[in-house]
């Protein structure tokens, strides 16, 4: 770290200067919770660190036109304690409230999650069933929307060009009809990194019990988080009942034998799929007579 030139911008207008100095060596520093923990291990040496901490304009939830606006700079204690996450992206709320410990909720951003591309990054599966867009500032200060998918294209890997910043997470709205949650495999306690993750979106017709745009975000099965289109083709337009549970908890199964094939963990994660699909149904449903 002792090698790096730090640059402090204090608002995004200096930080556009500052990414006109970046090279592909150079870094944005969010929260530090893993980069600071990558150069220390000495897995990377940037020439060049720009530190967002100063930039207050990126530090901010809001709702406007039907969207939730997430600052990249947001923590995950912001995410998690925020009355518009929880009441129109709870998938997100709850992701944030079980990533890590207090210290790395208090410090970890979701800029920095995304920009960290971790296989198991907690908000990463639960941004991919929101169809939630990042917003990407570059040094000219010109700006576009991409869809999480896109920036991340593997294991730590971005599209992310060295002078590209991640400024704000755009989520679509749910409407009153939607019921969202995530589960993770893991202790709500112990400082661990997940080994799998499920966001789970869709929409319930109370009337009907059946459900329709079911949305299902995987993480940590494979080089990156994903969404399960199989999965969802076969819940959408069906009765939310517990034969249907089960059809999710066998079919997310044979999702982790395809994606997996071969892997040495592939045995432990194709069974233990089934006990998280079944949770996050439970916690999807909990609320409601079926
Ligand atoms: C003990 C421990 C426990 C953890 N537990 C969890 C967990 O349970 N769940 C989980 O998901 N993660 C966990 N993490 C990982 C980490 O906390 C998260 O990935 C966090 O979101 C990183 O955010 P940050 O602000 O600290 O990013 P930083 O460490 O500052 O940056 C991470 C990467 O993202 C890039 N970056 C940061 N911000 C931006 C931006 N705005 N635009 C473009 N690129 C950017 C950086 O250049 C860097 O490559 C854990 C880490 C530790 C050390």
């Amino acid at each position: 770290m002792g090698k790096a030139v730090v640059l402090t911008p204090d608002n995004l207008s200096e930080l556009r200067d500052a990414l006109k100095q970046a090279t592909p060596k150079s870094k944005i520093l969010a929260g530090g919770t893993d980069l600071v923990m990558a150069i220390h291990k000495n897995r990377i040496n940037p020439d060049i660190l720009i530190d967002l901490s100063g930039v207050k304009e990126l530090k901010y939830i809001k709702l406007e036109d039907n969207h939730l606006h997430i600052g990249a700079m947001a923590t995950f204690t912001q995410i998690k304690e925020s009355e518009s996450v929880r009441k129109h992206a709870l998938c997100l709320a709850e992701s944030a409230v079980l990533v890590g410990s207090n210290q790395i909720r208090n410090a970890g951003t979701i800029g920095g999650n995304i920009g960290n591309a971790s296989p198991a990054g907690d908000t990463i599966p639960a941004l991919m069933a929101l169809e939630a867009r990042a917003r990407i500032m570059n040094s000219s200060g010109q700006v576009e929307e991409k869809d999480l998918n896109e920036i991340i294209t593997g294991s730590g890997k971005t599209s992310l060009g060295c002078d590209q910043v991640i400024t704000e997470i755009i989520i679509p709205v749910l409407g009153d009809a939607y019921r969202s949650t995530f589960a993770k495999l893991g202790s709500r306690t112990a400082v661990t990194i997940a080994r799998l993750n499920i966001a789970l979106v869709m929409k319930y017709d109370d009337t009907a019990n059946t459900i329709s745009d079911v949305r299902v975000g995987l993480g940590a099965i494979g080089v990156k988080a994903f969404r399960d289109r199989r999965v969802e083709g076969i819940l959408n337009g069906r009765k939310a009942d517990e034969h249907l549970a089960e059809v999710f908890a066998e079919e997310l199964s044979v999702t982790v034998q395809m994606a997996i094939p071969g892997r040495y963990s592939l045995p432990y994660k194709k069974e233990a799929i089934k006990g998280l699909a079944r949770d996050a149904w439970r916690q999807l449903f909990s609320r409601l007579v079926i």
